[in-house]
């Protein structure tokens, strides 16, 4: 007799980390996708990075909950940019900190 038991081998091989359920925040993309966040990754928690779709760069993930064992719903923001721009020309705008601070690429 032969037990067809499909054998998982998830044995002594749990995965690193924890995974984000992220989903852009961009208008007109609202892209979801899984980011898995290891404790060498814990850098982006803190930083930004740019969506995997629409490619917007400046995101910032912004965790927004458990959803279950090792997996975390969150959303990457972006800052608005251009909404109050005419408000933030007479005040020095803390951007340039920023963009100098992600290795002065041209942005
Ligand atoms: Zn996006």
């Amino acid at each position: 007799m032969q037990a067809s038991t499909p054998r998982t081998e998830r044995q002594g091989r749990e995965q690193e980390g924890i995974v984000y359920k992220t989903q852009c925040q961009n208008p007109g993309c609202g892209h979801t996708f899984a980011l898995r966040i290891t404790p060498r990754d814990v850098g982006l928690l803190s930083g930004t990075m740019p969506c995997p779709r629409c490619k917007r760069h400046g995101g910032m993930l912004k965790p927004a909950g458990r959803i279950g064992d090792k997996l975390f719903a969150a959303k990457l923001i972006f800052k608005a940019v251009g909404v109050s721009s005419s408000l933030a020309s007479s005040v020095p705008t803390e951007e340039g900190d920023l963009v100098s601070d992600m290795m002065g690429s041209g942005f």
